[in-house]
């Protein structure tokens, strides 16, 4: 049994749901097919399998090591980190003018989702590298580019991303590390930052970090603040490296992704350290701004990609473990034990998590499409719908990724009983390693922000507008599916209730009570991403059960026994109604709660801001 990515879910969203293969009639992709996106796929499955999982354990026990300044990354990173390198991995979805190949995002992210699975804490090095690289390939001049994108891109130099410091975490504005102009784009950088993934380690030579610095002067805020190409060796005028005074003074100790460097650098400890400006002065949050749907897009997929494997070993342990008798015989001492899965309890489980990890699923990879069709858009009109539905999703993608795929592997842990909380079995690290997704890439909190104060509120709601609109022209040919009535209503009145709450937030916004919006923002981002995923299972319903109809004929098998016989024996026909399963699940126990939600937020309860601050605890 597979035990990272359920590979047929994967497929069937991909060219049943998404149908991806129509991507190649762009010019952009026209160069691809879906036998080359299967392809890719099965050499990612293999890497995966064969190298990233099995250094996941080793390196969550042995983790990284700081001594004299230098970090040392888990000895069993080497070698899967080479080889993925090598492989042209990094560089998947760019260009191939950069050295990549080109793929669209959604296939990449497929991709991801196997490594991720596999092994997070390895998989932060390139992807912090390729969040850099991807900052040069827009903003970078070409001299920048030639220094250092390609080394970048091909994994041959690691990129991190360095915005927090003590004071400035979510507040990103008020950092104080500071840029002091030298001329010609030069400039001597001097700070603290702190929690910096992958800031040192013995993956590579070299490190070029992206750093966000305020130059002497400038404004305070986040208007101020401009970003650097901080390379830990920097080339001389004979085009040597030399050291360029990054220091590394400690790396942190924490709860999950040992694997992981988490460093504190101090930039220009000896007043040595030099940035190069990356466009234009003062620009620095726009620009960070301008690569944060894919960075948040990623962070939303570990969670996914770390649910997705505690499904399946949850699955896999369910089926295995012998436990009680079944509730038939329950009273009978003398009953066989019975493998877990035949109890109800657990199946409940089994399926709150399989419907999950598959919204999860549909969700992230329609929010990676919607990126591919900005990309290869022919018209703006195209180019500007896409875009709209993007930036609505990301903030719900990060954030529905993170908290649900934790809560994902919390249940595998359920599940596994006892054994799930030692440390032998693998779904304690899991939701070790899975909670940072919903901390670091902006905490979901700040996502609920993003969503509620910024994209609800651009171009007078129009985002959410299209976004329905388009869902509901989907909904329409759902509607032709008789079968699919019931889960339609269901879906219906939940989308009622997102409109309710959004209204009323638009009213609470143009009054005193302008905090309600805020308070509530979390509670309207979940609903959101209930709502997004129930429609996405439920059309995932209609489409298997077209197809689940189809083998029925082809079989000619009319009655409910003659069904029952293929799926005995058809897996195809069992795939189709495990799908039309998990949104029956999804829609009747998740779904059916929109409303109570929606009436939560909309009752007015201003306790947690009218309490005061020692009403929570006297003491
Ligand atoms: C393992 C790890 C890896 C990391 N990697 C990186 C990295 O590579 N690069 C990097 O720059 N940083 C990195 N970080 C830092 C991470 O992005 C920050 O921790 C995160 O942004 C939150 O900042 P903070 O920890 O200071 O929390 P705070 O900002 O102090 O937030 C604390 C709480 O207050 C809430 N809060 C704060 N402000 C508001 C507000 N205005 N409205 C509502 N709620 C608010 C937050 O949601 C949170 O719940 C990493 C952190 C960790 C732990």
């Amino acid at each position: 049994m597979k035990l990272l990515v359920d590979e047929r879910d994967v497929s069937f969203i991909l060219h049943e749901q998404l149908r991806i293969e129509e991507l190649c009639r762009y010019p952009k992709y026209s160069s691809f097919s879906r036998d080359l996106f299967d392809m890719a796929l099965q050499e990612a499955e293999k890497l995966a399998e064969k190298e990233f999982y099995p250094a996941n354990r080793d390196g969550d026990r042995q983790g990284c090591r700081f001594e004299n300044g230098k970090v040392r990354a888990p000895d069993a990173y080497h070698r899967p980190y080479q080889h993925y390198c090598e492989g042209g991995w990094l560089a998947m979805s760019d260009p191939p003018e950069v050295g990549g190949q080109g793929f669209p995002l959604v296939v990449a992210n497929a991709c991801v989702e196997l490594f991720g699975a596999a092994n997070w804490s390895l998989f932060m090095y390139p992807g912090l590298t390729h969040g850099s690289a991807r900052l040069l390939e827009e903003f970078g001049t070409p001299e920048q580019q030639e220094l250092y994108m390609h080394k970048l891109f091909a994994g041959e130099w690691a990129g991190t991303m360095c915005m927090t410091e003590a004071q400035a975490g979510s507040d990103v504005g008020s950092l104080t590390t500071r840029a002091t102009p030298l001329g010609e784009g030069t400039y001597l950088i001097s700070g603290q930052k702190i929690f910096i993934s992958s800031g040192m380690h013995d993956l590579t030579e070299n490190i070029v970090h992206m750093v966000l610095a305020r130059i002497d002067g400038a404004p305070k805020g986040a208007r101020g603040i401009s970003i650097f190409i901080v390379p830990r060796l920097r080339y001389d005028v004979d085009g040597g490296l030399v050291d360029n005074d990054v220091a590394c003074t400690g790396i942190e100790h924490k709860m999950g992704i040992h694997g992981s460097a988490t460093c504190s650098l101090n930039f220009g400890e000896n007043g040595k350290c030099i940035g190069y400006l990356l466009g234009q002065e003062h620009t620095g949050m726009r620009i960070m701004f301008e690569m944060m749907n894919e960075a948040r897009l990623f962070v939303g997929m570990q969670g996914l990609a770390q649910g997705s494997t505690a499904y399946l070993h949850a699955l896999k342990y369910a089926k295995e473990r012998l436990q009680g008798a079944s509730a038939e015989r329950m009273k009978d001492p003398t009953a066989p034990r019975v493998p877990i899965i035949h109890h109800p309890d657990v199946r409940r489980m089994l399926m709150f998590m399989k419907s999950s990890t598959e919204g999860m699923r549909a969700l992230l990879y329609l929010a990676a499409y919607c990126i591919d069709r900005v990309r290869a858009a022919q018209s703006e009109e195209e180019k500007e719908r896409f875009k709209g539905y993007v930036d609505l999703l990301i903030p719900i993608c990060k954030s529905v990724g993170s908290d649900l795929g934790f809560r994902v592997c919390e249940t595998a842990i359920q599940i596994y009983g006892g054994y799930g909380y030692i440390t032998e079995f693998p779904v304690e690290q899991l939701l070790r390693d899975c909670k940072i997704a919903s901390i670091y890439e902006g905490t979901n909190g700040i996502q609920a922000l993003d969503l509620v104060g910024r994209k609800l509120t651009q171009k007078r709601g129009q985002l959410l507008k299209n976004a329905m609109a388009a869902m509901t022209e989907i909904l329409e040919r759902i509607r032709t599916n008789f079968n699919m009535r019931e889960l339609v209503g269901i879906y219906e009145e939940a989308q009622e209730s997102v409109i309710q709450v959004t209204k009323f937030f638009a009213l609470k916004g143009m009054t005193d009570e302008f905090q309600v919006p805020l308070l509530h923002a979390k509670p309207y981002l979940d609903l959101c991403g209930d709502a997004a995923m129930g429609f996405l299972l439920l059309w995932q319903a209609h489409l298997a059960d077209r197809r689940l109809q189809e083998i029925y004929r082809d079989h000619r098998a009319g009655d409910a026994r003659a069904q029952q016989e293929i799926l005995k024996n058809n897996r195809s026909a069992a795939f189709y109604l495990g799908k039309i399963a998990s949104a029956r699940f999804f829609i009747n126990q998740v779904l059916t709660q929109a409303h109570g939600r929606a009436r939560a937020i909309m009752s007015n309860d201003k306790s947690a801001l009218e309490i005061p601050e020692y009403g929570f605890s006297l003491g």
